[in-house]
């Protein structure tokens, strides 16, 4: 069996030639508000200063403060400056009105606030206490011209869309999203919507991996469910292969008599590895199918969720471009205990003032374990936690 960490370090080597393959995962030009989630393929370069010139941090009043100090904080004033105007020079030995973000003139070097000062009569009683550089925001305080403000391989957050926006990009060229084939196995599933009949459940994980998919910024392609028989696998397998840059599927990955999909892989395909020392989540398969890389997941509905997040993800972000696909990992004391186990296990927990707690059923068949709370807390193999022992917390934000 696999450790965790060894699955995903070659899953992630195994995503790189689909990075590099232009082919398949191809460019575009994106405007940059549309870009969220979204993977530059190079380095986003700033051609200008942000701020481009110096401006005021405050609405207040612009001086030299030599001048100032020459002339008894005293000082008539030349120029009125809002935020939009192109200042003049400053006459020397005068102040400026200025306001947040207005440009600070030549021959100025301070900001007074205007809370501190005392205008009368076109002159101004600045505030002593304001030092000579006060309330002023430097030219490319922010960012310099030239310098890199986005690296290649990050995903696109708000904030991102915001700065690329701050010097000017219009758009930027991402990877097209990838697109990723799924399908559910079992012939007991049935849609949300029908009735249902003695024996069938309904299939959730669909749902799960459409929202997972999505959640990343790419596209799913959904085949539906495939009935546990192999040529039927088989079928959607190649078919699925086709369409999507990635296939993933859920059930039917285990050694039952009803379980078709490792078969069905080795028949059109080749299965690389199969079992990972992850609870919930053992059975979980890799492999290709025409050249297309297959994750199989299990199918109870919590392992499905836990085992995309922690195998499948990272994979997944990788073939689209990510070049940092790691989750930042938390520390917490634990407020329950729990007996060592072989495997590695991800509870499903959630945040509490300054302690983390996990929902009291942790069956993989048990989605509302997911549902109730925000993190996965890792249960290291062969070890035991004890109430108060710091915990390693992963949070599920994607
Ligand atoms: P399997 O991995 O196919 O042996 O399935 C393990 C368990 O997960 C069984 O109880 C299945 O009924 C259940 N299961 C499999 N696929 C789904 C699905 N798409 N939605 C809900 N439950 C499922
Ligand atoms: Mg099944």
């Amino acid at each position: 069996m696999l450790t965790v960490s060894s699955a995903v370090k070659k899953l992630i080597a195994k995503a790189q030639p689909l990075v590099d393959d232009r082919r398949r995962a191809g460019l575009e030009s994106v405007p940059v508000a549309e870009a969220l989630g979204r993977v530059p393929a190079a380095d986003i370069a700033s051609e200008i200063d942000v701020p481009p010139a110096a401006n005021s941090a405050m609405d207040g009043y612009a001086f030299c403060a030599a001048d100032a100090a020459a002339n008894k904080h005293s000082l008539l004033i030349s120029q009125r400056i809002p935020a939009g105007t192109a200042p003049a020079p400053l006459r020397p030995g005068t102040a400026a009105r200025i306001f947040t973000g207005g440009e600070i003139p030549a021959g100025a070097d301070t900001v007074a606030m205007q809370e501190n000062c005392i205008e009368a009569d076109d002159w101004v009683k600045l505030d002593k206490k304001a030092l000579a550089g006060a309330n002023i925001r430097l030219q490319g305080q922010d960012i310099n011209g030239g310098s890199i403000i986005v690296k290649a391989g990050t995903r696109l957050r708000a904030q991102e869309l915001g700065l690329l926006s701050s010097v000017g990009i219009p758009r930027v060229e991402v990877f097209k999203p990838l697109k990723v084939a799924i399908f559910s196995t079992g012939d007991e599933l049935v849609e949300p919507g029908m009735p249902l009949q003695p024996g069938q459940i309904y299939n959730s994980n669909r749902a799960t991996l459409i929202g997972l998919i999505e959640s990343l910024g790419m596209v799913p392609v959904d085949l539906g469910v495939v009935p546990d028989r192999l040529a039927a696998t088989q079928h959607v397998l190649k078919n699925a292969a086709m369409r999507g840059d990635v296939v993933i599927s859920a059930g039917g990955v285990s050694v039952g008599e009803e379980d078709y999909v490792k078969a069905a892989v080795e028949k059109v395909g080749a299965l690389e590895f199969w079992k990972v020392a992850i609870k919930p989540g053992k059975p979980l398969a890799f492999g290709h199918v025409e050249n297309t890389p297959f994750i199989g997941l299990p199918g109870n509905p919590a392992s499905v969720f836990t085992t995309f997040m922690i195998l499948a993800r990272p994979f997944l972000m990788a073939c689209q471009g990510c070049h940092s696909v790691a989750v930042p990992q938390l520390k917490a004391p634990a407020r329950f205990a729990r007996e060592a186990e072989k495997r590695q296990v991800y509870l499903r927990g959630r945040l509490s003032q300054q302690a983390v707690e996990i929902y009291p059923n942790q069956s993989s068949g048990v989605l509302s374990s997911a549902c109730w709370g925000d993190v996965f807390v890792v249960q290291k193999s062969g070890e035991s936690i004890q109430e108060g022992d710091l915990v390693d917390v992963l949070p599920y934000a994607l």
